[in-house]
């Protein structure tokens, strides 16, 4: 078995695995599985080698957090006291915001098919929305004319490591293309909105530079057009998140300071040629900022072998995890006790949900394992719980952070009792 190196907040201890200086089976002991376990230390780590990467080479930088990767409201504090700012994509997301810490200055709302009442409660919390259609920013207009509008474009380049997450270019739903674009301007201007900013996000997952290069030429050649043609000053030029993260053992780590320096130099020597001010550079990052910065343990409660398979089944399925199910994604499993196996099989690792997709690694290399053994699956930070579901009707697991060197529940397992609160048992002829 090919031996990988161990990145932090992992640590092998004589074969027994460590996350952020705690034994994950003594945590899974602790709390029981499934559950997420966060590294505090690596979020900040994260969010600063990012933040000091652009501040270096562009003073006026905004790191706003994309929530929906995880909205912990300790997460959400964590990143608030290191100086984030936020990006919520649903008006609970902003009221998450709002609740852990975050003033409305510091919010930006990207939605998509985004309801008047929604529009509404906007507006009256003073949040920047980032227009996703004029049929948005008409029915916005009608309700309030805010201080402060942004535009998300269509740069007409995509990426991302799955076609649910390619959310630019042709086939997407998403922003504003540039004629479409300029029109928005143009009615907001003519509304009197005083204040202005230009968005754009073009996917998630990915690794290479050169569609942001693309995309972030393309953006600002539309804010060129914006600027000459209506008179409009952008205080923030948004270039959206998206940075990837290696999850399978051969992929290669974005290379942060390649990518800051081609696209911060890119952006500043556009927006000096372009005329386009001291905007601040706004990027968004999710998945870059936690990914890493947690994993799921699981227990192995079933070992069952059939003539075509080895199967591992695990307290974990697709309502806990479901990117290998959602998207074909990979994700490194370790076995807590076991680091330095001597021997290994192919097994696959499957959940507790009755149906057959409910697989969390399909012909994995792994030591045999007896039940009750403890699984680790890594970069699990980043859409994890967030995408998590109470399917099958199981509750969701609890998340515990290492916060300040001590194991806290930060989110607590759900009980059966919560999957009732909300039903009524009616009687017929009520
Ligand atoms: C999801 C999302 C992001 C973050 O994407 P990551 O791939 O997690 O970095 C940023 N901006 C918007 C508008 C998003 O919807």
């Amino acid at each position: 078995m090919v031996k990988r190196k161990l990145r932090e907040p992992l640590e092998d201890r004589k074969g027994n695995l460590y996350f952020d200086g705690f034994s994950v089976e003594e945590l899974a002991q602790k709390y029981d599985t499934p559950l997420y376990v966060i590294s505090e230390k690596r979020i900040r780590e994260n969010y600063n080698r990012l933040y000091n990467a652009i501040v270096d080479k562009y003073k006026d930088v905004h790191i706003y957090y994309a929530c929906k990767a995880n909205p912990n409201l300790t997460v959400l504090n964590v990143l608030q006291s290191e100086g984030a700012y936020l990006d919520a994509v649903s008006p609970c997301e902003v009221f998450m915001g709002l609740s852990s810490g975050y003033t409305p200055d510091r919010i930006l709302f990207t939605g998509t098919s985004v309801r008047n009442d929604e529009l509404k409660f906007l507006a009256d919390a003073g949040i920047t929305i980032n227009i996703d259609s004029q049929s948005e920013l008409d029915r916005l207009l009608k309700i309030a004319v805010p201080p402060t509008i942004s535009v998300r474009v269509n740069p007409e380049v995509g990426a991302g490591h799955h076609n649910h997450c390619i959310t630019a270019g042709p086939q997407t739903k998403f922003g504003l293309w540039e004629e479409a674009a300029l029109k928005a301007y143009a009615t907001a201007k003519k509304a009197r909105v005083e204040r202005f900013g230009i968005h754009m996000h073009i996917g998630s997952g990915i690794l290479e530079i050169d569609p942001y290069l693309q995309a972030v030429e393309k953006l600002l050649s539309i804010a060129k057009r914006v600027h000459d043609e209506l008179g409009i000053d952008f205080e923030f030029i948004d270039i959206g998140g998206g940075l990837g993260v290696p999850y399978q053992p051969e992929d290669k780590e974005l290379d942060l300071s390649e990518f800051v320096s081609k696209v911060v130099s890119l952006f500043k020597s556009k927006v000096k040629e372009y005329h386009l001010g001291k905007p601040f550079l706004c990027i968004e990052p999710g998945r870059y900022l936690i990914c890493d910065a947690s994993v799921l343990l699981t227990t192995v409660n079933t070992l069952k072998i059939t003539p075509h398979h080895k199967f591992i089944g695990v307290d974990a399925g697709f309502n806990t995890l479901i990117r290998p199910t959602m998207y074909g994604s990979y994700h490194q499993i370790l076995v807590a006790n076991n680091l330095n196996p001597k021997n290994t099989d192919m097994f696959d690792v499957v959940g507790p949900i009755c149906e057959s997709g409910d697989i969390l690694a399909k012909d994995r290399e792994l030591p045999q394992v007896v039940e009750g053994d403890v699984l680790a699956i890594l970069n699990a930070g980043a859409y994890g719980f967030s995408m998590s579901s109470q399917y099958n009707s199981r509750p969701r697991a609890a998340e515990v952070m290492i916060r300040q060197g001590k194991p806290v529940l930060v989110r607590e397992r759900e009980q059966f009792q919560d999957l009732l609160t909300t039903q009524r048992i009616t009687q017929q002829g009520e």
